[in-house]
């Protein structure tokens, strides 16, 4: 008789523990947190266009307070492995506290899955009739490059021409921020940040330039101290009118 248990016999050996995720003694979480997308091919400030979906303005928070206080304990042991990996002990004073107060930064580096644009803009949108360019330049960013986990931070410069529509002018940093703190390519927070504000107020025009450097390429790899990547979203008129463009360009430059 073959059809008993044919397979027995062909079946291969159990597959070893995934290390990676066990080796740490911390049981797996009851939810774990969301699978990352695929990879990108691109590297860091080189991003494949239009190769990963813009996520909307309108979507979900991903992350609550309560899955920061669940997640607390297996992300300082991760940290924990980190250093072990790294050749160091854990255990010495210096770096005892260190897993916790890195995976509380690590939280806080990334609070903007936390936020929805949806919360920010809540009263914040105004009918008016001004039809002149609205700029603010020079906003502060600090994110994390999703390739290395390792900070870029730079400036954004947003203009937009409004079609009977404005946003409460701190809003406007309070949308780079969300999208800032989380991690991030260079391309992709430009274009969420253009993409929400159109979405947000349909004006005639956004544009959004960024300026930002990145630490993986400063500490490591080319080692280019003054090194800057810029990278621009130019939606409607912006994109369409060369003239408003123009004039959009030279105000973030002056
Ligand atoms: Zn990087």
């Amino acid at each position: 008789m073959e059809t008993g248990q044919p397979r027995a016999l062909l079946e291969p050996p159990p597959p070893p523990p995934p290390r990676a995720l066990n080796c740490n003694g911390y049981a797996p979480e009851k939810q774990p947190p969301p699978l990352p997308p695929p990879a990108l091919k691109s590297r860091c400030a080189q991003g494949s266009r239009g190769a990963q979906p813009l996520d909307s303005w309108k979507e979900e928070r991903t992350r609550s307070e309560e899955d920061n206080e669940l997640h607390l304990p297996s992300l300082a042991a991760a940290y924990t492995t980190i250093l072990r990996a790294l050749g160091e002990d854990p255990e010495r004073q210096g770096l005892l506290k260190t897993p916790w107060r890195a995976a509380t930064a690590m939280q806080f580096f990334t609070k903007g899955y936390q936020e929805t644009i949806t919360d920010v803009l809540n009263d914040a949108i105004f009918d008016e009739d001004h039809d002149e360019m609205v700029i603010v330049k020079d906003i502060d960013t600090f994110s994390l490059c999703e390739h290395h986990l390792v900070p870029f931070v730079g400036k954004v410069h947003i203009g937009y021409l409004p079609n009977k529509r404005v946003l409460g002018l701190s809003k406007l940093a309070r949308i780079v921020e969300i999208y800032s703190r989380r991690l991030q390519v260079q391309e992709r927070l430009t274009k969420q940040i253009a993409v929400a504000i159109t979405e947000a107020l349909q004006p005639a025009g956004v544009g959004v330039v960024i300026e930002a450097t990145h630490m993986c390429m400063v500490m490591r790899g080319v080692q280019k101290m003054n090194s800057k990547t810029v990278t621009s979203t130019m939606l409607g008129v912006f994109r369409e009118d060369p003239k408003t463009r123009e004039e959009f360009l030279t105000l973030i430059r002056s």
